[in-house]
This record gives structure tokens, C-alpha cells and sequence, in this order.
């Protein structure tokens, strides 16, 4: 079937892929990672990218609200405007082998973004981000500058922090993505909350410390 601004058949695939995204968005908004409309999700299926619509509560997306564009960011399928961060989307799936995208504006993620350059070394789960976490600098959000920006910060990372601003994490799939942005925000929370003990500094990983639990952590868990 196709519809409105879209000239793209709307398969099987994508019909999944958009349950997952709006399903991954929730997610977001329920575990407090962001506020009303704020953070975007997207996920690509071959060069076609599902991605949620701007300024939209995520609560009211149904079956029939599915955005895709193509990675030029040409709309694909949908009648809804695509996220405003679609230049930061487009810019890492084309310089990355991501297969989802999650942008949030999570609380102690986006306060250590006003405070350092890169995340501290406050915990060995810095590697399944690829190493101490950069900050991007400032740039108006839904510029291409902020996704250049971003994407300097993300080198050899799968995640990074926008300054004043959020996360932007990427996986092999929506899960991954995810999870990589709940493990950043919790290590912020962490070194935040070590940092904040009046009179004491954390302690803190050697480079060689993460990078030994980074390469550990490739085979974590079942075989
Ligand atoms: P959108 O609603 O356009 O996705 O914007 C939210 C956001 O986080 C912009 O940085
Ligand atoms: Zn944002």
C-alpha cells in the first residue's frame, strides 16, 4: 500500500521494523531517558531508514504513522515529517555499520556533557561503548553541524554525548542501541555521584584497565 508523501511500498520488514521503533521511543519515555517529544529513534533496513516523526508523542504513533526516508533523507513512506535530528540519523549510518540509532536527553548524561570533555573512565562498561565516552561540542540541534560534530566524537565509540544537550548511542539493532544508551547514562550517573562526595575524587580505570575489559566484554554472556 502506499501513502501520502511516501512512494515506497510498505513491507512486511518495515511494518516490524516501525512496531520496533515506536516500541524502542516508549521505552525511552518510560525509563525517564527523555521528556515529551524529546529524543529520536531510528533503525535501517538496507538503505531504507524507519525513523519517528517530529514532535510527536510517542504514546499516539500507530501502525499507520510509519516514516521512512532513504539515507539522501528523501521521504520514502508516511504523511508525518521525519525527526528534526534526521541530518545526525543520516550522517552516522552512512559513516558507520549502525543498524539503529537512539538520541535521548537523559538526565545525568546530558549534566556530564556541561562538565567534561569525555566521560571519565568511572567504570570497565565504558567498553561496550568502544572506550572513554567523547562529548561532541555544542551545535544547534538538527544542524549538520551537530551531526558532524557528532560524528568526530563518535570515532572508534558506538555512543557519545551532545554538549548541553543528550546521547547518541548505536548498535547492531534497536536493542543494542538501546542498551548502550542506559549503560552510558547509568555510568554518568555514577561518575556524577561519585564526583559529587565534598573532599574525595573517584578513583578511575587506566586506559589498559578498559581496554582489557573492553576486548572481555566481546564475549560476555552465553555462547
Ligand atoms: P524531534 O521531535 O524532531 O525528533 O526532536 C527531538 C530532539 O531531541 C531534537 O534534538
Ligand atoms: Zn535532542
Amino acid at each position: 500500500m502506499q501513502r501520502g508523501g511516501g512512494r515506497m511500498r510498505e513491507t512486511e520488514q518495515i511494518r516490524r521494523t516501525w512496531a520496533d521503533v515506536v516500541e524502542t521511543a516508549r521505552r525511552t519515555t518510560a525509563d525517564g531517558l527523555v521528556v515529551g517529544t524529546s529524543g529520536n529513534v531510528s533503525a535501517r533496513v538496507g538503505d531504507v531508514i524507519v525513523v519517528t516523526p517530529s514532535g510527536i508523542p510517542y504514546d499516539r504513533l500507530t501502525p499507520r504513522d510509519a516514516v521512512a526516508v532513504d539515507l539522501d533523507g528523501h521521504r520514502l513512506l508516511g504523511d508525518l515529517a521525519p525527526t528534526s535530528e534526521l541530518p545526525l540519523h543520516l550522517a552516522v549510518y552512512r559513516a558507520t555499520d549502525a543498524a539503529a540509532i537512539v538520541h535521548t536527553h537523559a538526565v545525568h548524561a546530558t549534566a556530564v556533557s556541561t562538565l567534561a570533555d569525555e566521560l571519565p573512565l568511572i567504570h570497565y562498561m565504558a567498553g561496550a561503548l568502544g572506550g572513554p565516552v567523547r562529548v561532541a561540542p555544542y551545535a544547534l540541534y538538527g544542524s549538520d553541524q551537530l551531526a558532524a560534530h557528532a560524528l568526530e566524537a563518535l570515532d572508534g565509540r558506538t555512543g557519545c554525548l551532545l554538549r548541553n544537550h543528550g546521547t547518541l548511542t548505536y548498535g547492531a539493532g534497536l536493542d543494542q542501541a538501546y542498551d548502550r544508551t542506559a549503560q552510558l547514562e547509568w555510568m554518568c550517573r555514577v561518575w556524577l555521584t561519585a564526583s559529587s562526595v565534598p573532599g574525595r575524587a573517584p578513583s578511575l580505570l587506566t586506559t589498559e584497565q578498559a581496554d582489557r575489559a573492553a576486548e572481555k566484554l566481546h564475549g560476555y554472556g552465553q555462547p
